[in-house]
């Protein structure tokens, strides 16, 4: 993929006025999109950054990391190694920020947590999964595992966009 060191993209500024939700700009939205593209038909992955104020979540930045599993395992499934996220934080705290949750695809398949997923969450986080078909991403949603780990629960994903906000799924 040419794709093997961990890059940060984007830095946004906060918009503490709304209530508790899960908030991303268009933008990153956008750049998360173009990566899990570029990566299909292998599942791909990384960090997401921000900032949790008053229950709103933000998020402001992305990492983007290499695909850790073996190649014959990578199109359906997806790991962020410890040393990753190691990365992650250090990243992070130099820009005053948190890991607040973590981003990958399904290549041909649902923006459902699969079963691997959940064994492999962290309550708190919050997991972004995009459906890539054929190619294109096909949408994506925000999910948190509940604190029993027995479920994830869809979360509110409202992305900021510069002219209003917009809710998408
Ligand atoms: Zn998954």
């Amino acid at each position: 993929m040419g794709d093997r060191q961990p890059r940060l993209i984007g830095h946004w500024p906060l918009n503490t006025d709304m209530p508790s939700k899960t908030q991303i700009p268009q933008t990153l939205l956008d750049d998360i999109h173009a990566h899990v593209e570029a990566a299909y038909p292998e599942e791909s992955a990384g960090l997401l950054l921000g900032r949790t104020d008053n229950g709103l979540r933000v998020i402001t930045a992305i990492m983007t990391l290499p695909n850790a599993r073996e190649k014959s395992a990578r199109h359906n499934r997806y790991l962020i190694t410890s040393r990753d996220m190691l990365h992650g934080e250090r990243e992070a705290m130099k820009r005053g920020l948190d890991i607040i949750g973590v981003f990958h695809s399904h290549p041909d398949h649902p923006n459902h947590p699969s079963a691997f997923d959940r064994e492999w969450a962290m309550p708190w986080f919050s997991y972004l999964i995009t459906s890539v078909q054929n190619g294109r991403a096909a949408g994506t949603r925000s999910w948190r595992l509940t604190d029993d780990r027995s479920k994830f629960e869809e979360e509110e994903l409202q992305v900021e966009t510069n002219k209003r906000n917009e809710m998408r799924r």
